[in-house]
């Protein structure tokens, strides 16, 4: 136990990854390391174990608490730490339910026709897409979304026996679901176990299949939810609702929904992070004399003065009027605003005159830039 790995290290995440985080890790490294892809090769056994063991406690909120406050005393019955209460982690020396999961991340990349049927499955997650205003995504909304989810059947309550009469135990494999074959060659004798074609590895056998499920113990059935969609989210995250995908089978338990989560461009604002940026034009004379302009925010315009003599392309930041960060106790970041400024088009005659008569009023020392520019590229000279 002593030389015992970091969990979060193990899987590769940070101490605050998020739950679809964790899961993620977890899945890539069981794929990598799972004794079916790496026959007889003990380290990526170890490794599996290992991410398997660190995907128990870091999936389930109180274990992944404990952990964090004991590390891994929390779960060694011999240091005495924590209550003791996990009992080790015995028994992953069977991968059937794991070959269970990952075939049905992976399309039955795992485990073949040998896994076992009949211990808990869990169900698999669902993902769902819900698209919210930009504004909706700075301060938050509830949305109502409706989905098709895998359930248990309520007329067998999921034994798949008919008015939830219960299955008989296969008789062939003893209700193991798998059965044992000698094969022998030569003079020697080869043993393997193979899934009990009786009962297609459940070791159950239904004289009687419920008529709603057809036998399947799972039925489908369309689910309402309102999900409340924190402020500060960001095009492209995710929020995982605990429970709320598919059932799972024999005990196991449900998925999660996972709601990918969209958020529609705005007119004038763009984000990135928690800062949102948008362009205001000025007019040449508000830019050269300095004003008080109107300024847009996601809560109604402000009033913003701007100095004499702003350039276009300055930025000017108001603090705290960006999106709130998630779950950041009125914590913002910040609007951020660039000047532009907009050459006035369609002027009359009288208007055109004023403006030859303010130029040739104007000097070298009003224009600075325009003065170094024509001095790099023509040195000395007089332009
Ligand atoms: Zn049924
Ligand atoms: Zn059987």
């Amino acid at each position: 136990m002593a030389d015992k790995r970091d969990y979060y290290e193990v899987l590769g995440v940070d101490k605050g990854a998020d739950a679809s985080t964790i899961k993620k890790a977890y899945y890539k490294l069981a794929k990598q390391y799972h004794p079916d892809t790496n026959p007889g090769d003990k380290v990526a056994e170890e490794k599996f174990k290992e991410a398997n063991e660190a995907y128990e406690v870091l999936s389930d909120a109180d274990k992944r608490a404990k952990y964090d406050q004991f590390g891994h005393a929390a779960f060694d019955p011999s240091m005495g730490g924590g209550d003791g209460g996990f009992g080790g982690f015995g028994g992953f020396g069977d991968f059937g339910d794991l070959g269970d999961i990952l075939g049905g991340m992976f399309g039955g990349a795992f485990g073949g026709g040998q896994r076992r049927r009949n211990g808990p499955v869990p169900g698999d997650d669902i993902g769902a897409n819900v698209t919210v205003t930009f504004e909706e995504a700075a301060f938050g909304v509830k949305k109502d979304i409706s989905y098709n989810r895998v359930c248990r059947c309520s007329d067998c309550k999921g034994t798949g026996a008919q008015g939830g009469s219960a299955p008989e135990t296969c008789s062939v494999c003893h209700g193991s679901g798998q059965v044992r074959r000698v094969q022998r060659m030569g003079g020697m004798s080869f043993q393997s176990t193979a899934v009990c074609d009786a009962c297609r590895g459940t070791g159950k056998i239904i004289k009687n299949p419920c008529n709603k499920c057809r036998g399947s113990g799972q039925t489908r059935e369309n689910k309402r939810l309102t999900v409340s969609i924190p402020s500060g989210i960001d095009n492209g995250e995710r929020i995982a609702l605990r429970g709320q995908g598919n059932d799972g089978r024999n005990g196991g338990p449900a998925g999660d929904l996972i709601i990918m989560v969209s958020v529609r461009s705005h007119s004038i604002f763009e984000r990135d992070g928690y800062n949102i940026y948008c362009e205001v034009p000025l007019t040449v004379a508000e830019a050269t004399l300095g004003a008080e302009i109107d300024v847009p925010t996601l809560e109604g315009n402000v009033k913003y003065t701007i100095p004499e003599g702003t350039q276009p392309g300055t930025r000017f930041t108001l603090r705290g009027k960006g999106i709130p960060y998630v779950n950041g106790n009125g914590r913002r970041g910040d609007l951020i605003f660039r000047a532009s400024v907009e050459i006035p088009k369609g002027l009359s005659d009288k208007q055109k005159e004023a403006m030859k008569a303010f130029a040739e009023s104007c000097g070298e020392s009003n224009y600075a830039k325009h003065k170094q520019f024509f001095k790099k590229i023509f040195g000395n000279k007089e332009k």
